[in-house]
């Protein structure tokens, strides 16, 4: 048996040769970064395969969310209302841009924003509504576009962990004004670092184009004050080739999930996630809560980390709970139960593309036995 540690994830990568294939032309051109061939061929790309009007890639995700907070220019000092539920890159990246969080909680199925808790949240000073598409489960797109245009919110969807995942056919990347990927080397698609912001707004294009290069927009001028957020030529020439593979990706991730639901799916007290009605997932993580059962889920992270297995208390803590936001105004991890609820217990299992499905077993047997 296979007794080599385990990791929580493990980067999916082409050969060797096919990525030394794709970079070739880099020592020829010597054009590394600043938009170019590999850059723009991976953003024609993904706005095809993703079915939107534009794509702006980025250095990473989280550059990609504030860039497009920024460009789409809400009122410094407003109110978005997000998930607490997530990762810290979310968070900070509103209050980076001067905007305040409210904290809506999660609901108990999917772990995605509550729709049914926005609407008492919003106030005067909203101004948009920043949901996150939690381990592949999509958030209710047509409840929150509902609530939205009601408002006239605008609505930014963290969809890092959402790459390749449909609601009826249609991309989880063509819901709301905008929405960020992350690229990151543990994503089921990845640029080794990197992001992405797809939108439909065409006045938005220029405005992200400048904010991720210093705000310029010609040799002649600076026209806005922005940071440096742009994707290099050997970031693109990863995504190129991680993107030919992204079928087969998905379809192995799938069949480890499927190991681990009918090993652990009639466990009294382990509630795993089910698969949402018209949503092709991209098995993205296998999250496990931990509620009731005769082991807590550290329990259960000791010791599957005492065979050398690493889960991931994935998202833990609720980052309204966390040193940096717990006593922000707005934040109150007591009022949002579910989510602390959820941090809590839950616990992501190991998830790659090759991982063996005799280790899944094994993983399985020592969380049951
Ligand atoms: C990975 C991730 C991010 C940040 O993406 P980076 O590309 O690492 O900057 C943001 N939000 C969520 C939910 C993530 O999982």
């Amino acid at each position: 048996m296979n007794r080599e540690k385990i990791q929580v994830t493990r980067s999916s990568m082409p050969s060797f040769e096919e990525y030394c294939a794709e970079i070739k032309e880099l020592w020829d051109s010597r054009w590394l970064t600043n938009m170019g061939a590999k850059h723009r061929q991976l953003q024609e790309e993904l706005e095809k395969y993703w079915g939107v009007p534009h794509v702006t890639l980025y250095a990473n995700g989280h550059l990609g969310l504030e860039n497009i907070i920024t460009a789409m220019q809400l009122p410094r000092g407003s109110e978005v209302i997000t998930s607490p539920f997530t990762f810290a890159s979310t968070t900070h990246a509103i209050v980076r841009c001067g905007l305040t969080p409210v904290f809506c909680d999660i609901n108990p199925v999917d772990y995605t924003i509550d729709t049914t808790k926005i609407e008492a949240l919003i106030t005067k000073k909203t101004s948009a509504i920043v949901p996150v598409h939690v381990y592949g489960n999509l958030c209710d797109v047509e409840e929150i576009k509902r609530i939205a245009d009601r408002h006239k919110l605008k609505v930014i969807y963290d969809a890092a962990h959402s790459f390749g995942v449909t609601y009826k056919g249609v991309s989880s990347a063509c819901f709301g004004d905008a929405s960020m990927f992350s690229f990151h080397a543990t994503k089921v698609f990845h640029t080794i670092e990197g992001g992405a912001v797809c939108y439909s707004d065409d006045k938005l294009v220029s405005l992200c184009d400048a904010y991720k290069n210093f705000g310029i927009q010609s040799q002649e001028d600076v026209n806005y004050i922005g940071g440096n957020a742009k994707m290099n030529e050997f970031q693109a020439a990863m995504g190129l080739c991680n993107l030919r593979h992204l079928k087969d990706e998905i379809a192995k991730r799938k069949r480890v999930c499927e190991r681990y639901r009918e090993r652990l799916s009639s466990t009294t007290g382990i509630i795993l996630n089910q698969p949402q009605p018209d949503v092709i997932s991209n098995y993205a993580y296998f999250p496990a809560v931990f509620d009731g059962y005769k082991y807590t889920r550290d329990e259960i992270c000791d010791r599957l980390l005492a065979q050398g297995i690493t889960a991931r208390k994935y998202f833990y803590p609720s980052i309204n709970t966390t040193t940096a936001y717990k006593d922000y105004p707005t934040a109150g991890g007591e009022r949002t139960p579910i989510a602390t609820r959820i941090a809590e217990r839950v616990l992501t299992l190991p998830l790659y593309a090759d991982l063996a499905l005799e280790d899944v077993d094994r993983i399985c047997e020592l969380i049951l036995k």
